[in-house]
C-alpha cells in the first residue's frame, strides 16, 4: 500500500511540475497571463520567433488590413535583421521578448535564464527604441529563476488561448484551429520565424493570417496588441 501511495504522490508531483512549467494559466514559476478582457469582442494576434526574412510580407498584410499585432522576437534574429524590427516598431506593433537564442529554459541555470532575457532585452531596446514589457518563453516552458529574471527586467509572461501550430499544419488547418478557438480576449499564438533559422518557410502562416483577419472581422472582432487587450477599460 505504501508503494502505491508513494507512486501516487510522485505522479501528482510530476503532474504539478508539468503544469508549473507548461500550463498556460500557471503562475507558479513566474508572473504570467494567457488571455485578455472577456468584456470586449477583441482578439490579439501574436507572432513568435521573428524577425525573419518573411516578416516584411506579414507587416504588409497587417498594414493592408489595419491590424495591430504583437511580435515576440528573439535577440539573435533582431541582431541579424535590425531593419525589420525597426519597421515593426514604426508600424505601431508591440514588441515582446522571446529570449536571445530561443533556447529551452527548462532545466537551465538561473544565470543562463537571466542572461537570455537580458541579452534579448538589450538588443531589442537598442534596435527598436523601447524596452519590452512582455515576455513569452520559448516552447512555452518556464523554469526556476524565471520569476527573478522577469522581475529584474519588469517583464510580464504571456501565454495564449490558441496555439495555431503554424509550424506544422497547412494554412487551412491553422485558420480553422484559430477560428474554432477565437473568443473575446483571446491571444492567438502564431510564428513569423522558426526558432533562429535563416530564411524559414512561413508561407503557411502568411496564408493563414490572410484568411483569418477578414473572417475574424466579419465575426465582429477587433484586433488589439497584448498590452491593449490586457487593459480592462480600453
Ligand atoms: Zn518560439
Amino acid at each position: 500500500m505504501r508503494g502505491v501511495a508513494l507512486a501516487g504522490s510522485a505522479c501528482a508531483a510530476s503532474a504539478l511540475m508539468a503544469y508549473a512549467v507548461r500550463g498556460r494559466s500557471s503562475t507558479l514559476l513566474a508572473p504570467s497571463i494567457y488571455r485578455g478582457s472577456r468584456h470586449r469582442r477583441s482578439i490579439a494576434l501574436t507572432f513568435d520567433d521573428g524577425p525573419s526574412e518573411g516578416t516584411d510580407q506579414l507587416l504588409e498584410l497587417l498594414q493592408r488590413h489595419g491590424t495591430p499585432a504583437t511580435f515576440f522576437v528573439c535577440g539573435m534574429n533582431v541582431k541579424r535583421l535590425p531593419a525589420v524590427t525597426r519597421a515593426t516598431a514604426a508600424a505601431g506593433h508591440e514588441i515582446g521578448n522571446h529570449t536571445y537564442s530561443h533556447s529551452r529554459l527548462y532545466l537551465r541555470s538561473r544565470s543562463f535564464i537571466a542572461g537570455e532575457l537580458a541579452a534579448a532585452q538589450a538588443v531589442i531596446a537598442e534596435t527598436g527604441g523601447t524596452a519590452p514589457t512582455l515576455f513569452r518563453p520559448p516552447f512555452g516552458a518556464r523554469w526556476f529563476g524565471l520569476r527573478e529574471a522577469q522581475r529584474q527586467l519588469n517583464l510580464l509572461g504571456v501565454m495564449w488561448t490558441v496555439l495555431g501550430l503554424d509550424w506544422k499544419l497547412p494554412a487551412a488547418g491553422v485558420a480553422s484551429r484559430v477560428l474554432a478557438g477565437a473568443d473575446n480576449g483571446g491571444i492567438i499564438c502564431l510564428h513569423d520565424g522558426r526558432g533562429v533559422s535563416r530564411n524559414p518557410d512561413i508561407r503557411a502562416t502568411l496564408e493563414a493570417v490572410g484568411r483569418l483577419i477578414p473572417e475574424l472581422q466579419s465575426r465582429g472582432f477587433t484586433f488589439e496588441t497584448v498590452s491593449q487587450i490586457l487593459c480592462p477599460n480600453n
